[in-house]
């Protein structure tokens, strides 16, 4: 920061919230202050010091009972997803794509997925979220991944818009019954069109569009190589589901003779520039070849309980050397954010290992805000002096939250803690609950009309269910004095 700068850019004081800063110099400030200037944050600490400091010259902002921390990093979602919010339970991963998503996106328009991004969008920064890494699929022509981008933008998200690529039919593909209407062009018309996403949405901004070809089992091989190839070009991100569900794996193995990330070691794409959702079903070996090549893997337990896909093996990635962060995989997969994420992993890994010492609200919140940075490639997930001011406000003040007598840990223990106010950039795009930037009324009816229609034009009108009897259903309310 140059004294000119200090001087010549406007400063805002956010004062008086406790600071959970993940930075292990000071990672937890009671009654302090973060100066931001820019996009960037200028100074944390002790309130009574920043107001000293900077008081004078700043825009002071009382967020004195709020409980501040960086904004969480969602590593993967699908926002178009929430279309089909609430549908399509019940399915393990095959069946789920098979019967309801992909015919789900194989229908979406792009004034579908203009109005859902705008819904979804809202939410994830309302659950937290200051950052996502959106992979849409549909549709995914140029024009509308550079209008999504600019919806991502419009709201005030920074993030990654990972454009979809099927590319033609492969094998892989007809074995999993993958829907032929979202394989549409050759390797190289893939390629193609997403140089033309970058040229029309050069990399380096708040938003970015990356490479996200969709799963290693049902994409031309030199395809994914091709994508690698391209993100690192453009020195941006790509990323790709992998080792999802076991029978992927299996399919892949038949296909190609080697688990999927020692096929790709071999032909050189894993790196930290590439990201592995889900990344359930590895082995040893292939453990051992994401830690050496530092490769990012996108931990979603949320959607990997509702779709009973099993349980990424946390402790030995991070052994290794891999950067696990957490994503929320979207809202159609029992999603609600990255609060439940961090929950949920929290909770999952301990079962796992049947051990209370598998994990701690400490690393839960690293996952969702550091390594979630590293993920993105941008100098953020702390708060600290030097690094992009993307911060959330929590209100936890209320008898559902106290006592909140360790913070970190009520937190990641809160489920859905109400978020009061965002800062993205260095701009406030979520005040006392609302969104800056749009009307959360004109929001919510176009996302519902978008779904309606969508579920009748793509058929799915027999998911729609007033109710789902569980199969041992009770039907024999007890009655006192009945007998
Ligand atoms: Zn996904």
């Amino acid at each position: 920061m140059t004294e000119q700068k200090q001087m010549t850019t406007p400063i805002t004081l956010y004062e008086g919230a406790d600071l959970l800063t993940l930075d292990p110099l000071q990672p937890l400030i009671r009654n302090g202050a973060i100066a931001v200037s820019g996009t960037d944050i200028l100074a944390v600490g002790p309130q009574p010091d920043l107001a000293k400091t900077y008081g004078a010259q700043a825009t002071r902002i009382d967020w004195s009972g709020r409980l501040v921390l960086p904004g969480l990093v969602d590593g993967h979602s699908h926002l178009f997803q929430s279309l089909g919010r609430t549908l399509g339970d019940g399915l393990s991963l095959l069946p789920w794509l098979e019967r309801f998503m992909l015919p789900l996106a194989a229908n979406v328009t792009r004034e579908d997925a203009i109005a859902i991004y705008r819904l979804a969008g809202l939410s994830s920064l309302l659950l937290g979220s200051t950052a996502v890494i959106d992979n849409h699929y549909a549709p995914v022509d140029p024009e509308t991944i550079v209008a999504l981008a600019g919806e991502m933008e419009g709201l005030g998200l920074r993030g990654v818009v990972a454009r979809g690529i099927f590319g033609p039919m492969v094998e892989g593909g007809r074995r999993m019954n993958c829907d032929p209407r979202l394989f549409r062009h050759s390797a190289a018309e893939e390629i193609d069109l997403n140089r033309a996403c970058l040229d029309a949405h050069p990399p380096g901004g708040r938003v970015e569009i990356w490479p996200m070809p969709e799963n290693v089992v049902y994409l031309d091989p030199e395809l994914m190589i091709a994508c690698a190839e391209l993100a690192a070009e453009h020195d941006i991100g790509w990323q790709i589901h992998c080792s999802e569900s076991k029978f992927e794996v299996e399919i892949f193995e038949s296909l190609y003779g080697k688990r999927p990330a020692i096929w790709m070691q071999a032909q050189g794409i894993l790196s930290d520039r590439a990201s592995l959702a889900h990344g359930i079903w590895f082995d040893e070996a292939e453990i051992e070849a994401l830690g050496a090549t530092e490769t990012n893997i996108v931990h979603n337990p949320v959607c990997n309980q509702y779709l009973a896909s099993g349980i990424l093996k946390l402790e030995p990635l991070l052994a290794a050397g891999a950067n696990v962060c957490l994503g929320s995989d979207g809202m159609a997969v029992g999603g609600s954010g990255m609060f439940e994420a961090m929950k949920a992993g929290f909770l999952l890994q301990r079962l796992r290992e049947l051990n209370p010492l598998a994990t701690s609200a400490e690393l839960m919140l690293e996952m969702a805000t550091l390594r979630g940075a590293k993920l993105l490639r941008r100098d953020l997930g702390q708060l600290r002096a030097g690094k992009l001011a993307d911060f959330v406000a929590l209100d936890l003040r209320g008898p559902v939250h106290q006592p909140l007598t360790r913070p970190a840990m009520a937190v990641v223990m809160a489920g859905l803690p109400p978020v009061t106010d965002v800062v993205v950039n260095g701009d406030i795009i979520v005040t006392g609950g609302r969104s800056t930037r749009l009307d959360h009324d004109k929001v919510i009816s176009d996302g519902l009309q978008a779904a309606a229609d969508l579920i009748d034009r793509a058929g799915l009108r027999g998911l729609v269910s007033d109710w789902i009897a569980p199969a041992h259903a009770i039907d024999a309310p007890y009655r006192a004095g009945s007998n």
